[in-house]
């Protein structure tokens, strides 16, 4: 029996091959680079550049007493 390496599409065997389904250990690093990179890949979206709205210098919050 055998499968196809995920990464180089060659047939993979399973007897005594720990890295299953991989062909090598090569492969599996492949493989797993390619995980990592997508992981890696996060959209930029939190960018909090100028929001400084905690300046207690707003109107009405200095005259405050009676
Ligand atoms: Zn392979």
């Amino acid at each position: 029996m055998s499968a196809k390496c995920p990464a180089c599409k060659k047939a993979a065997s399973k007897d005594g091959n720990k890295v299953y389904p991989f062909c090598s250990e090569r492969c599996q690093l492949v493989d797993l680079g390619k995980w990592l990179n997508e992981e890696y890949r996060v959209p930029g979206e939190a960018d909090e550049s100028g929001g400084g709205s905690e300046q207690g210098q707003g109107p009405g919050s200095s005259s405050n007493r009676e």
